[in-house]
């Protein structure tokens, strides 16, 4: 059933984009204009858990591993595709805030191209690594405290923080939450991994250029990391840049984002010396704020934007052509704002 809905509206993106249309996702109604938001034809967690098992099954080249428990005891995995130590290797995170599912929905897609012909041999030069939905307990409104506020309809609320009550991207440093305890645990140390893209989604207003974005990224920015590390990291939003902006409903802005180490795009790059992407989708799937809540008309371009995003850059580190990418469009790439008219 929820199969047959995302078919339809990624078919449903597929279709808009034969003609351009310039802005599509900006254009995507808002929760306040009563769109409907309903969280049923999102994964549930059991759904991802059976897919994940599911294409395990079919894929010779697919790892899937347990690298440990949320706080309600659900297993995390690790999708991990790494058919050579000495490849470059790229770590994808989704859903460390619970309400921003589309990342998943779009990292669940991309899993199932890895084992088509589409993306045959690519993994022979890149190792991937997936830990998608890290807060699944959030995703599942499994937490303790009340949801009663929250606006999306369906057979449940998806919220930011873990049961806790604590939000995992400013658990960083010191790692005490059982979800980023296994992230770090037996992720970020077990592997050497040279690329991550920490996916997100933000608010429905921010603009640049007074057009709604379809998301905006940004690169490390504390002043302990490496300037390597920071070039390799903007190298890595240049490869997402140019694959959006190339299709005519991405717009992109730059992330106002601080310097706090707490959250991953800062910590994990200055610890592990990895290059790190934030990358902020429009609208979310659920929130107690309405203009946070994107109408699901968008979904299939926020799973595409995803797809894109991920088939891009792993195809860029495949063929080394991300060590050559010119970084200068960060210097005139606009901070987004709240749009102010309309
Ligand atoms: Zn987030």
């Amino acid at each position: 059933m929820k199969k047959s809905l995302l078919a339809l509206s990624m078919a449903g993106a597929m279709m808009l984009s034969v003609t351009p249309v310039v802005d599509a996702v900006g254009n995507g109604p808002n929760y306040g204009g009563n769109e409907t938001v309903n969280t049923s034809i999102l994964h549930t967690y059991d759904e991802l858990s059976d897919f994940l098992q599911k294409e395990h099954a079919k894929q010779q080249d697919m790892e899937l591993e347990v690298i440990g428990q949320t706080v309600k005891g659900r297993d995390l995995y690790l999708v991990k595709y790494m058919k050579n130590r000495d490849n470059p290797t790229i770590l994808f995170l989704t859903q460390q805030h619970g309400n921003e599912q589309l990342t998943t929905e779009g990292a669940l897609e991309f899993v199932k191209h890895l084992g088509t012909g589409k993306m045959k041999g690519v993994t022979d030069d890149v190792n991937i690594l997936i830990v998608p939905m890290l807060n699944a307990d959030g995703a599942m409104g499994d937490v303790d405290f009340s949801l009663d506020d929250y606006v999306a309809s369906g057979d449940r609320n998806l919220t930011r923080y873990n049961a806790l009550g604590i939000d995992l991207n400013r658990d960083h440093i010191t790692k005490i939450q059982p979800e980023t305890k296994a992230l770090h645990d037996n992720v970020m140390r077990k592997y050497d991994i040279d690329y991550m893209i920490d996916l997100h989604h933000q608010g429905t207003q921010s603009a640049i250029d007074n057009e709604y974005v379809s998301g905006s990224i940004l690169y490390p920015t504390t002043p302990n990391v490496d300037e390597d590390v920071v070039l390799k990291s903007k190298q890595l939003g240049a490869v997402v840049y140019d694959a959006i902006e190339a299709k005519g409903w991405g717009h992109l802005g730059k992330y106002n984002g601080g310097s706090a180490e707490t959250i991953s795009r800062n910590g994990i790059a200055v610890e592990y010396g990895i290059s790190t992407l934030l990358f902020e989708m429009r609208g979310m799937s659920d929130h107690f704020y309405e203009s946070y809540v994107l109408g699901q008309k968008s979904n299939g371009y926020l799973i595409k934007q995803t797809i894109t995003t991920l088939d891009a850059t792993v195809r860029a580190i495949a063929d080394r052509s991300i060590e050559t990418k010119d970084v200068s469009f960060w210097d005139t790439l606009p901070f987004q704002t709240n749009r102010t008219t309309e």
